[in-house]
């Protein structure tokens, strides 16, 4: 790692948080990274669709091989109703591979950990510590310190809010923005920023019965909307329901909502020849989550700045969360590495220019994909009369999909790159990668 003085703390240890450790590492940038977990890599969580815009990065900085080996590339989804009846099939991953040269591919959270922490070299290895729990933040004009439930405590030069969305960082940037005799109210952020519509059950279980690995299905119907991606050794739904209402409050389920919701929802089809119970009886793991949504206002306060889930949160029906986590990763190092290049000890006025500059890039975008997951999932849920129309008769269409895809095609092709690596692996397509201009890495003092 670099020796200059400019010192990152990352707090969160999960997809976006690993990101950040590896755009970091290539940029020359020196960081801690806290994760209050007792191991970095854990095999739990939901499995992930990761899209090209998570892809470029991945084959950036060199990890595609290495993820291709233990993911698998997505082709057309297969859509049902409630009741079994085909719905036509959806072809926007089969697009994105004509488009941008390389197919969409699901992976498990822990897999896709491991390819990112593996990759890091043995000096950031050791920079990385598990069981640290961030309790607080304090601030001085030159540095921020972050404090651990055990009582240790780190100093660097900014934190970097990679935990998720329910963030202790961005709580912590709220408190030290009321605190502040010089805050304006629209610097401060909103106590519980998004709001929950719906709740999902997702299942990980053996890929079996009548589906093969890269398999996509999706089950539509009023109230209920189930998603399928079948893996190597396992697969994974995400079933989506709507609240009866929707609430900014903080939703906990235990085991007896998940078991009311198997009753609810356990014989709906997802396949052919498998039912959600069936997937749910053979379930490696299980979870029932509140999808929150919305995007946060401001994504920084004096030396803390937020990435990832964080700073927004999509429902999962696009697949985008995690790839625009990745991406915010990107843009915010471009900028910082920018900064460190310039000036050996960055005054806060510089600092603050670049997380502005850093949210500048991604606001829109982000609040473009956030509403799209909102609309994709009121639509596959059937939540009035006109979506189910668009869901049957306008989605349905493969000249649609084809349109809606190239539509998008150009701002996917922009998606932000790492500025100091030269484009590596990435296959081409019909739209080419927008290149960025190769900057020199953070100037080591
Ligand atoms: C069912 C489901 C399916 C999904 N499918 C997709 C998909 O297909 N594609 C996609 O792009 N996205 C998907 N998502 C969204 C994706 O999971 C998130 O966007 C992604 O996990 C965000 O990563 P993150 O690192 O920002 O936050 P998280 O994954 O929440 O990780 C935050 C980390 O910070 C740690 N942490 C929290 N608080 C502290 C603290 N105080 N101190 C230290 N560490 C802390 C946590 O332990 C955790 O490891 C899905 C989500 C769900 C629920």
């Amino acid at each position: 790692m670099s020796t200059s003085n400019f010192k990152v703390i990352i707090v969160g240890g999960g997809p976006v948080g690993l990101t950040a450790a590896n755009a970091l590492s290539h940029a020359g940038i020196n960081f801690v990274l806290l994760e209050s977990r007792p191991n970095i890599v854990i095999d739990a969580g939901s499995n992930l669709v990761i899209l090209p815009m998570g892809l470029r990065l991945l084959g950036q900085i060199g990890l595609l091989d290495t993820f291709n080996a233990v993911s698998s590339a997505l082709g057309q989804i297969q859509r049902f109703d409630h009741n079994g009846r085909d719905l036509g099939e959806v072809n926007f991953f089969v697009h994105h591979k004509e488009i941008h040269g390389i197919a969409s591919r699901v992976v498990s959270r822990h897999a896709l950990t491991q390819v990112l922490y593996d990759a890091l070299p043995a000096s950031a290895h050791a920079e990385m510590h598990a069981n640290k729990k961030v309790r607080t933040i304090t601030t001085t004009p030159s540095s921020a310190t972050v404090h651990c439930t055990d009582g240790t405590s780190y100093t660097g030069t900014i934190v970097i809010g990679a935990d998720g969305a329910h963030s202790l960082v961005r709580a912590q940037m709220r408190a030290l923005a009321l605190q502040s005799p010089s805050t304006s109210l629209d610097q401060i952020n909103e106590d519980h920023p998004f709001l929950t519509t719906y709740r999902s059950l997702w299942i990980r279980f053996p890929t079996q019965a009548d589906l093969q690995p890269g398999d996509a299905k999706e089950t539509h119907g009023v109230g209920c909307a189930i998603q399928l991606f079948a893996g190597e050794e396992t697969s994974v739904i995400g079933m989506y329901e709507r609240l009866d209402e929707p609430t900014k409050d903080r939703l906990r389920f235990g085991p007896a909502d998940e078991e009311a919701f198997i009753k609810r929802w356990g014989n709906l089809p997802l396949s052919r020849q498998l039912t959600v119970q069936d997937a749910y009886d053979s379930r490696v793991q299980a979870g029932l989550v509140s999808l929150e949504e919305g995007v946060v206002r401001n994504w920084s306060w004096e030396r803390i700045v937020l990435v990832g889930d964080a700073a927004h949160k999509f429902t999962p029906s696009t697949g985008a969360g995690c790839n625009n986590g990745m991406v915010d990763v990107v843009a915010l190092v471009n900028e910082l590495s920018r900064v460190v290049s310039s000036q050996e000890a960055p005054e806060m006025d510089t600092i603050a220019g670049a997380f502005k500059a850093y949210q500048e890039k991604r606001f829109a975008a982000v609040v473009s994909g956030c509403e799209g997951a909102s609309k994709a999932t009121a639509t596959a849920t059937w939540k009035n009369k006109v979506f189910k129309f668009v869901d049957l008769h306008v989605i349905s269409s493969h000249r649609v999909q084809k349109y809606l895809m190239h539509q998008a095609a150009p701002k996917v092709a922009a998606t932000p790159a790492l500025e100091f690596v030269e484009d590596g692996q990435m296959p081409e397509g019909k739209v080419p990668w927008v290149q960025s201009a190769v900057l020199p890495r953070a100037v080591k003092a």
